[in-house]
């Protein structure tokens, strides 16, 4: 009796260690959001990273994954995106010109999204704008693992106070009331829309005053959230870094005070730069933009650039931020190479997806770096990023998330 009950025990405890599964991940070579490392080798337990060394051993009854002909990286951060937003490429439709689908529905082919944004090896997101609790809902599918894709932070459903201002007799509480109505639904952030823009349109009039920003910061401030705000042009932006915002979205002509003061706050600037080129790229076929729109995408893609390259050199923290919509996801690290064109070296374009974002979410001590007790997310891509930052945008062959391999496309071969 005794023997069987012990028998039992060691087969208990025997299934128990195979499910704890402990794998080791070499890297001919790994950048781990601060240092190079050649030939790594990282343990990861269930989730997590245990252990990071160079020219590490491996100990036997250890599953070894071999990615010896690849850089590795930190699971990359995609601070601005639309996850929810999708469109099939059916004939007669535009992105924006769709039937109605119930949320469910919605939700349900946003995963084909989702799949591409890992492909593209994001394996974390902040979705800044969902209607009806579809960003929520995914964001909840993927951490019980019931759906596949990046760990998502949500807004839910943007603050926008245009064009209903003429009904609202106190926009300040109107704004507060939208902002703690977004948080009760189940949102991380808070997103406010400070301007017009957005598509086609690259106006950036203010629409949202500088104290209705000011009551929505202090009260998600005060219950424990953060705050993003969109402008297309400098006055909404000059009113968001007055009233304290944790990000800044789009922002184009900012002045020098504007800019020095964001430094001085350590506000996130997120430029999207590359979200108005693949309008520009998608402006016929796709959206069936109006005569003419490509002109103004362009010129405003321009001024965008010209503000971002004035906001790095005066020292702001930015962030690649993709504002992927529709058939735009999978292209979500193209912001990188404009970073590296207004100034920045490989090494800071990278850590403007890893170790920053990681920072700007709050999760600094688990995301956006390859380190002991980290969340296991991680990237190999074919090439060094640390020479040729295209390798990152277009060449990422394998990702673990949370421990769990993702993509794996290390058996197709590239010529
Ligand atoms: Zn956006």
């Amino acid at each position: 009796m005794f023997r069987i009950a012990a028998l039992l025990l060691t087969t208990l405890l025997a299934s128990l260690a195979n499910a704890a599964s402990t794998k080791a991940v070499r890297f001919g070579k790994l950048w781990d959001g601060h240092r190079v490392l050649a030939n790594a080798v990282v343990i990861v337990e269930n989730d997590r990273i245990q252990s990071v060394t160079a020219n590490g051993a491996v100990g036997g009854g250890v599953e070894v994954i071999n990615l010896k002909r690849y850089t590795g990286l930190p699971g990359l951060i995609d601070s601005h995106t639309h996850m929810t937003y999708y469109w099939d490429g059916a004939p007669d439709t535009t992105p924006r010109r769709q039937p109605p689908r119930h949320v469910a529905v919605t939700v349900f082919l946003a995963q084909a999204n989702a799949r591409k944004t890992l492909e593209a090896g994001v394996t974390t997101i902040r979705d800044m704008n969902g209607m009806d609790g579809a960003d929520t809902a995914m964001r909840d599918l993927i951490s019980m693992g019931a759906m596949i894709g990046p760990r998502m932070f949500v807004s839910g459903v943007g603050i926008r106070n245009y064009p209903t201002r003429p009904d609202v007799p106190d926009l300040v509480a109107e704004s507060v009331r939208r902002a703690k109505a977004a948080l009760d639904a189940g949102a991380d952030w808070v997103k406010v829309f400070g301007s017009t823009g957005g598509f086609d349109n690259v106006t950036g009039d203010q629409t949202v005053s500088y104290e209705e920003m000011k009551a929505v910061v202090d009260m998600v401030h005060a219950a424990g959230h953060k705050v993003a705000i969109h402008s297309y042009g400098p006055a909404a932006a000059r009113d968001a870094i007055r009233a304290g915002c944790d990000t800044l979205e789009h922002a184009t002509d900012l002045d020098d005070d504007t800019i020095a003061e964001m430094v001085r706050k350590k506000i996130f600037y997120v430029p999207t730069i590359d979200h108005n080129q693949y309008y520009v790229e998608n402006a016929d076929n796709a959206y069936k933009f109006p005569p003419g729109t490509k002109d103004n995408l362009s010129n405003y893609i321009q001024r965008n650039f010209e503000t971002a390259k004035k906001a790095f050199r005066a020292g702001a923290r930015m962030l690649v931020g993709s504002d992927a919509v529709y058939n735009g996801f999978g292209l979500n690290m193209r912001e990188l190479a404009w970073f590296v064109k207004l100034g920045m070296t490989n090494q800071q374009a990278l850590e403007t997806a890893t170790v920053l974002p990681a920072e700007m979410l709050g999760m600094e001590n688990s995301l956006g770096a390859v380190a002991p007790g980290y969340f296991a997310d991680m990237v190999a891509v074919e090439g060094d990023p640390l020479t040729d930052i295209q390798v990152v945008i277009d060449k990422v062959r394998w990702v673990m998330k949370g421990g769990a391999v993702v993509v794996d496309k290390t058996r197709v071969r590239s010529r």
